[in-house]
């Protein structure tokens, strides 16, 4: 079928306004969120509508049309960007008119959503009946639940609530040849063989198009305490997890590590976010425990908690937040640190986890390696320490060049990474592989781990339809 005739079938479907040609319109849907991954297509598509999708895809199919899957462009891995070409042509698909809430069961504790809800609409969706959707993350103004999904996204409340993949009971999933695989159940016990849904969650688009969803909602947490503390080095951040886990129990929700560099690229760049402790300190954490009782002053223990880390000389400094909007000053600083990190120059960027025990083994021995290899610069460090999780960034050492620099992406990643996995941890956390880190997934897993991988592709997607050239395809 010649793009014209497509154009019309797709025009048909979508209406006119919603079938993208417009190069200068299509621009914005073909970067990930650094603007380090740019790509190329024609067409996007923006359906509202399961059925619709299900008739795109099928067209698709039958012309061997590659599909991008795509959210709110939040992905830090390349992983939403259309690759097309001469000899195969790939439209976008993307899911922001997909945003229907379907259905809200406040008994079952669930809710059913279309996939290109936002996340901080769902947040809201939530609390307003007093319930709780617990991923939360710096992109949640603009990230889509269905990118989510196929992220598997961890974000700040992993600790206490898991992963995304633990808070989904029902997926709604177009095939690559149009069919519908439907099993939008709101279940928390199901055993009917094997549970399918996991397939598609994480799998970054290459499997089918993810439509609706059904999320496990949880009650709302009726008080918080968060605090900022100062810590002299990782080490001493592991012994104020390892103290605040005996001392608030599951109570626990957030443990985020912040190096210097990151919080004086906040002051420096963003100086809307106040900071309340000094940006000298070499490390900050803000530690967050939320409750869902009512006869425990979280802020009152919060400050034994804290005095006693203070005696000991575990923590050197500290604040409590006063007051909701404090709460959020001390969420906007942690959040900011993805957009400051932009305004500082060129970087190299990695999201890695190990063994919780293991991190600040992780921090030291990347860094040496690192100033070995390629000079000393600015490193940030930041993020779900209390899940092992850290954002490592190289930042460009003065005496080289940005050219000479970000050619040497491959052989620093590889550093970092070797190091993570030689700590038993993993050279992807929760941002996904991508197109940023194939090469990675071939070096690093286990010769059946691959063939598993590409055995589910072939017999999902046979044609190769589905985000072509990401993660396995
Ligand atoms: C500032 C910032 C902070 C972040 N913080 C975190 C964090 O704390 N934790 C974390 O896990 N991640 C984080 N991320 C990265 C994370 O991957 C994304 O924010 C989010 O999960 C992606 O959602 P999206 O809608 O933007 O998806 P996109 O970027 O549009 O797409 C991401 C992937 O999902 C696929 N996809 C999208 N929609 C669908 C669909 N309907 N069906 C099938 N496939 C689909 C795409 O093909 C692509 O592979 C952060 C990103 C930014 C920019």
């Amino acid at each position: 079928m010649q793009q014209e005739a497509l154009c019309i079938a797709f025009e048909s479907i979508v209406g006119k306004q919603n079938c993208i040609t417009d190069p200068e319109i299509i621009k914005t849907y073909l970067e990930d969120w650094r603007g380090i991954h740019v790509g190329f297509t024609p067409i996007v598509l923006l359906p509202n509508s399961t059925q619709s999708i299900s008739q795109i895809m099928k067209i698709c199919f039958d012309n061997n049309i590659g599909v991008t899957p795509q959210g709110g462009n939040t992905s830090l891995c390349g992983a939403n960007i259309p690759h097309s070409t001469k000899d195969r042509l790939e439209i976008v698909i993307n899911s922001s008119k997909m945003n229907q809430i379907l259905e809200l069961d406040t008994h079952n504790q669930s809710l059913i959503v279309q996939s290109g809800c936002i996340l901080s609409t769902i947040q809201t969706i939530a609390e307003d009946k007093g319930l709780f959707f617990p991923l939360s993350m710096g992109a949640e103004g603009s990230c889509q639940i269905g990118g989510n999904i196929s992220t598997n996204a961890g974000g700040v409340n992993v600790l206490k609530y898991g992963m995304i993949r633990e808070q989904i009971m029902g997926l709604e999933v177009v095939l690559p040849d149009g069919t519908v695989f439907s099993d939008l159940k709101g279940l928390r016990k199901d055993n009917t063989g094997y549970d399918l849904k996991q397939l598609f969650i994480g799998a970054e688009g290459t499997l089918g198009f993810i439509t609706s969803v059904c999320l496990k909602l949880f009650s709302q947490p009726t008080s918080y305490s968060s605090a900022l503390v100062a810590v002299e080095n990782p080490f001493k951040a592991l012994e104020l997890l390892k103290k605040g886990k005996a001392f608030f129990g599951e109570n626990l929700t957030g443990f985020e590590l912040m190096s210097s560099s990151c919080i004086q690229a906040v002051e420096k760049y963003l100086p809307s976010c106040k900071i309340p402790l000094s940006s000298l300190y070499p490390w900050q954490i803000l530690i967050e425990v939320g409750n869902i009782t009512t006869d425990q002053n979280n802020d009152e223990r919060m400050v034994v908690f804290l005095e006693k880390e203070l005696e000991t000389a575990v923590i050197t400094d500290g604040i409590v937040a006063n007051s909701i909007q404090e709460r959020k000053d001390f969420w906007r600083i942690r959040h900011a640190i993805p957009e400051a990190e932009k305004y500082t120059g060129s970087a190299i960027y990695h999201d890695i986890s190990v063994p919780i025990s293991k991190i600040p083994e992780l921090i030291e021995q990347s860094i040496a390696e690192l100033e070995e290899y390629i000079g000393k610069s600015t490193v940030f460090a930041f993020g779900h320490v209390g899940d092992g999780n850290l954002h490592f960034t190289k930042g460009k050492p003065a005496s080289m060049d940005k050219t000479s620099f970000l050619n040497e992406t491959a052989n620093v990643h590889r550093i970092v990474h070797e190091v993570a996995v030689q700590l038993g941890g993993s050279f992807s956390a929760e941002h996904g592989i991508g197109t940023k880190l194939k090469n990675e997934l071939e070096h690093f897993s286990d010769p059946v781990k691959l063939e598993l991988l590409r055995t589910i592709k072939n017999s999902i997607d046979p044609k190769n339809i589905m985000n072509p050239n990401k993660l396995i395809s």
